[in-house]
């Protein structure tokens, strides 16, 4: 390699290609690195989709970050080689009449704020309009047009390509070790034994990221989450214009899904829960079947034309959670000439068109008032919380 790049990126995924090119339209020489080409099979940033919804009960910040980025997303549909965000609408669900302090009233309501214009739905109209879903376990909801899904692996794809087409370096590397001397970062080391220095390094490994930055394990950890796909015996029933994803009493249940995938034609279903510790390098990554026997009675009371249909594949991903859901996005306090974007805490991909501008600030330390929320901060100064959908279950 000749003269020193600028920066080394440490992972391909959502954070680390957008990162990347952010950095390189900056006029950083930016070199990239990953343990498999991108996106990889483990990546929490690689399946079949991913929600873009701007429902974060009643947190302005993220409901506004999302408003941003949803205005990102239309530009890319028109920008890249074809659509890769979905409108759907979302659909939030609820088995209890709206009270405040729930994740739905509070969406409603800040949404209403916001000037946004979702539909109220009785369980009646969600009998008529989502006829797949079973309205006696659904008494309240509404349905807001300005949402859906975007296909997570193939942008990652397609945002990889454009970063290398225009500049960005790409090399497979399974790195092992920050190499740092007298509180400065000098680059890595990989599995191989080969070291890679640069300008500065910055980690945007997910879930990986305690793996080699072990000061973080107390506050960001790996948590292994269950996806489903199923294939619909009718799948008519779950086109997106009658099944829109949908959140189902989610901070209660943790359950969500999407529309049949327009090319394979499966129902993905997920559980934004408390997830279970899993080992990011060598942990147990197969869906248990009380995972399937949860799946199970979840669609038997909520949607019956489901409730027996094969599962064609399961995934447990995994999260980069941080104590209090927010992203983590900062220079090491102790280490110059390195810094450290993930955190996505299961609520990341969403982002994706803000992203790279926003780490790229972080990293060349310009003004920007978001990256406070997400600076590096200890359980002292804040205290734990958990994002407004997440099921603490
Ligand atoms: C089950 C599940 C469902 C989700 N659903 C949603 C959703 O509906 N909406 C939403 O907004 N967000 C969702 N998310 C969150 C979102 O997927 C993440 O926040 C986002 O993808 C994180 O991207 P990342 O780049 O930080 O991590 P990753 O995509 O995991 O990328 C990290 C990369 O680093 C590489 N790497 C790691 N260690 C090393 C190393 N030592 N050397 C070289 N390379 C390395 C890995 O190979 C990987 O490619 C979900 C996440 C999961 C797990």
């Amino acid at each position: 390699m000749g003269e020193a790049p600028d920066i080394i990126i440490v992972g391909a995924g959502l954070f680390g290609v957008c990162a990347a090119q952010a950095l390189n339209d900056r006029g950083h020489r930016v070199f990239l690195l990953d343990q498999g080409s991108p996106p990889h099979p483990l990546a929490s940033s690689t399946d079949i989709s991913k929600i873009v919804r701007m429902e974060y009960g009643s947190d302005t910040f993220y409901m506004r970050l999302v408003e941003e980025a949803m205005a990102g997303f239309d530009v890319w549909n028109q920008s890249l080689s074809r659509p890769f965000y979905h409108e759907s609408g979302v659909s939030m669900l609820s088995g209890r009449p709206f009270s405040e302090g729930g994740f739905e009233a509070d969406s409603w309501a800040l949404l209403l704020e916001r000037g946004h214009t979702p539909e109220r739905l009785s369980s009646s109209e969600i009998q008529k309009r989502f006829p797949a879903l079973n309205p006696e376990t659904y008494v309240d909801g509404f349905f807001h047009a300005r949402g859906g899904w975007v296909e997570s692996g193939a942008l990652v794809a397609e945002l990889f390509q454009q970063a290398i087409d225009s500049g960005v370096t790409f090399q497979v590397a399974d790195v092992r070790e920050i190499i740092s001397e007298n509180g400065r970062c000098l680059g890595v080391r990989c599995r191989n034994g080969s070291q890679i220095e640069s300008d500065h390094t910055l980690l945007a490994c997910g879930a990986w990221a305690a793996s080699l930055l072990p000061e973080l394990a107390p506050v960001i950890r790996s948590t292994g989450h269950p996806v489903f796909h199923l294939q619909p015996s009718d799948p008519d029933l779950f086109e997106a214009d009658v099944f829109p994803v949908f959140t189902a009493d989610i901070a209660r249940t943790g359950w969500y899904g999407f529309p049949a995938h327009p090319s394979s034609g499966l129902v993905k279903i997920g559980r934004h829960g408390k997830g279970i510790p899993v080992d990011p390098r060598r942990g147990e990554r197969r869906v248990l079947p009380e995972d399937e026997r949860a799946l199970r009675a979840f669609l038997r009371a909520s949607i019956p034309s489901l409730a027996e249909a094969p599962i064609v594949e399961t995934r447990r991903c995994l999260y980069a959670d941080t104590f209090d859901a927010d992203y983590w996005m900062d220079h090491h306090p102790r280490i110059s000439g390195l810094s450290v974007a993930t955190g996505g805490s299961g609520h990341g991909f969403k982002m994706a068109p803000v992203l790279g501008p926003l780490i790229a600030d972080m990293v060349e330390q310009q003004p920007n008032d978001r990256l406070h929320r997400f600076r590096w901060r200890s359980m002292d100064e804040t205290s734990p919380k958990r994002e407004a959908a997440r099921y603490d279950g």
